[in-house]
């Protein structure tokens, strides 16, 4: 089968690719090997966090750190807000600039696939992509019973996260086999898992949640965020976490767990007291967590039965409490993958190989990962378009 356009996956960035790239007048056809946009329809709980209004290109990280900007410039928060406005989807910020549907997740997806129909752009499910080849300035791809020929190729296979959602490698053995760098990819946006030591103290913590700030070291930068975190029964998630996990390189992590406290100051005015430490700290923090940090550390005695520089030191302690995860969750459960396709060789406006002409890639592929907030959805539009302007 001929077609000017063909595309992998069916993902964000492949419906967003394919239905700019059919509306110029291309001939494009889309192989999906599961059903389409099964990400889009978890994202955001069921309710996608769709872009942000705050997008610029400090939200990604990349070994390219400038590859987004052309690419965002091309296609802002206000030009998906529109697309759906003019569909009828409303939607509406949260906190942060975060945008979120007012309805599910499915009306996103629904509107993604109908402006491929709409366009004459076709989706092709249940394919098994095999062999890939270029010869003659033209690709042909090899499925189980047939093949396909087109002029560009490209690649929006998303990255190695949430396998049981389609997830596969089929994008990087695309670029190693075309001779593309892939930059080292691990799992982001995951929960942290307890070394043993700590999950024996803290394990049973789980479902307590709890305002922090998470203080941690990245290539020798010193990094910082605040936000929840969640106690899980392996160790700690919430936004905060997951937001940590992009940059973590494998150090420890010092949470405050009484931000925009001070303690010792508290703990000063308040010695006199014979409130016992436990009832002290419920009031602080949850209850649960203020038990088990006494029972751990500083056992409950009335405040006036401690010395000063016991107090002080237990201050010192909450508000910097030290964790040394022993991993993530990993793909399984990785809402991304950082690192992927090296940017350096492609091009930032039209998302082309410079190599290999007639290559394109769009998403998650990519060595481009968004924080958590909207940004990864954001970037598999914005480049799913410069994709589709131009394959
Ligand atoms: C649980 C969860 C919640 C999320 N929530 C949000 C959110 O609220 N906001 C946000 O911005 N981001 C969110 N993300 C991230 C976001 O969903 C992804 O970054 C985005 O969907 C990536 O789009 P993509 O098109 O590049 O890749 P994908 O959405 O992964 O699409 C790739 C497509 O390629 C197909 N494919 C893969 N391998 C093959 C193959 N061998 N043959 C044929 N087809 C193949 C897949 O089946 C899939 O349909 C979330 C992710 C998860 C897992």
């Amino acid at each position: 089968m001929k077609c000017d356009v063909l595309i992998a996956g069916a993902g964000a960035a492949g419906l967003m690719c394919a239905s700019e790239a059919a509306r110029r007048g291309r001939r494009v056809i889309i192989l999906e090997h599961g059903k389409p946009g099964r990400k889009v329809l978890v994202s955001g709980g069921g309710r996608a966090n769709f872009t942000n209004l705050n997008v610029s290109a400090e939200n990604y990280l990349s070994e390219n750190p400038h590859f987004t900007k052309s690419a965002l410039a091309g296609f802002p928060p206000s030009a998906i807000i529109q697309l759906l406005e003019s569909h009828g989807v409303q939607s509406h910020e949260e906190e942060s600039g975060k945008m979120f549907l007012d309805g599910r997740a499915r009306q996103l997806l629904d509107l993604l696939v109908r402006r491929c129909n709409d366009s004459g752009a076709a989706i092709i499910t249940g394919v098994k992509i095999g062999g890939i080849r270029k010869k003659a300035g033209r690709f042909s791809v090899n499925i189980e019973d047939g093949q396909f020929d087109a002029e560009s190729l490209v690649v929006a296979t998303g990255g190695l996260s949430y396998p049981e959602l389609g997830a596969t490698n089929l994008g990087f053995k695309i670029a190693e086999r075309f001779g593309l760098r892939i930059t080292p990819a691990r799992p982001a946006l995951v929960p942290f898992i307890f070394n043993q030591e700590d999950m024996k103290r803290y394990g049973g913590l789980s479902g307590i949640s709890l305002e922090t700030v998470i203080r941690y070291e990245s290539k020798g930068k010193k990094k910082l965020v605040s936000g929840e975190t969640l106690f899980t029964h392996k160790g700690l998630s919430g936004p905060a976490i997951l937001q940590a996990s992009l940059y973590w390189t494998g150090g420890g992590l010092s949470i405050d767990l009484l931000p925009g406290m001070d303690l010792k100051n508290m703990l000063v005015k308040d010695r006199a007291q014979n409130t016992r430490m436990h009832n002290y700290l419920s009031g602080l923090l949850p209850r649960r967590l203020a038990m088990k940090w006494c029972e751990l550390f500083l056992n409950s005695k009335p405040l006036n039965q401690y010395p000063a520089r016991r107090l002080e030191k237990a201050a010192d302690e909450l508000h910097n409490w030290a964790i040394q995860p022993s991993g993530t969750e990993g793909y399984k459960t990785a809402e991304v993958t950082a690192g992927g396709v090296d940017t350096k060789e492609l091009s930032s406006r039209t998302m082309e190989s410079v190599k290999v002409p007639g290559l394109f890639f769009a998403g998650e592929v990519m060595d481009v990962t968004g924080q958590l907030g909207g940004f990864n959805l954001h970037w598999a539009w914005a480049s799913g378009f410069a994709a589709g302007r131009n394959a």
